[in-house]
């Protein structure tokens, strides 16, 4: 890693174990995805070469909740599913962290009925929003460095008899979006 080069030979190098600890973990988030709907193509496209999370050390996608870290909802949750997710979150290891992706993950999106959840953060904690339907693999890596600063910082909030508390982030958009190259109009020749 170019670390030989930089350093004299046998040097030592000291630190706080802690500090190696959350380096570890922030360099090494295992995802399991929760994808139900179209926000599922947007995560898929993440992983994939272009936006390429490998990265930011979040590649590697598990489906077993006991080896991952973070939780991503991308996508609807209906009623009948909700037990499944809650016994996936229940599964993971500690310390672990939800991102809610899209509209229908945090409020149910255009899905207002009874049958589909109004936002998972009712019934799971839910550490960061991201916006948009879909939102684009930018905002998702967005909400994932969110976490790793977070991880990096030591700063994991709990509550004064010791449990973890919900981040409870929403990743604001950062980019501005581009005039229509051109103008639309309607009925004319
Ligand atoms: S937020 Fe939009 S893109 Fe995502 S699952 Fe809902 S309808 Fe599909």
């Amino acid at each position: 890693m170019g670390l030989e080069s930089a350093l004299p030979v046998d040097s030592v190098l000291s630190t706080q174990l802690n500090r190696v600890v959350n380096w570890a973990r922030r360099s090494s988030v295992w995802p399991m995805p929760f994808a139900t709907a179209c926000c599922g193509i947007e995560l898929m496209a993440t992983a994939c070469s272009r936006f390429d999370l490998a990265r930011f050390g979040a590649e590697v996608m598990r489906f077993s909740p006991r080896q991952s870290d973070l939780l991503i909802v991308a996508g609807r949750v209906s009623v009948k599913t909700l037990p499944v997710l809650q016994r996936i979150y229940m599964q993971m290891v500690e310390p672990k962290w939800v991102i809610s992706m899209g509209a229908c993950a945090s409020t149910g999106g255009v899905f207002d009925t009874y049958a589909v959840v109004q936002g998972v953060d009712q019934f799971i904690p839910v550490d960061i929003y991201v916006p948009g339907c879909p939102p684009r693999p930018e905002m998702l890596i967005e909400g994932i460095m969110a976490i790793q600063r977070i991880i990096d910082a030591d700063n994991i909030p709990r509550d004064p008899e010791g449990k973890r508390l919900p981040l409870n982030i929403a990743v604001a958009p950062n980019y501005e979006p581009r005039p229509m190259p051109v103008p639309v109009t309607v009925g004319a020749s």
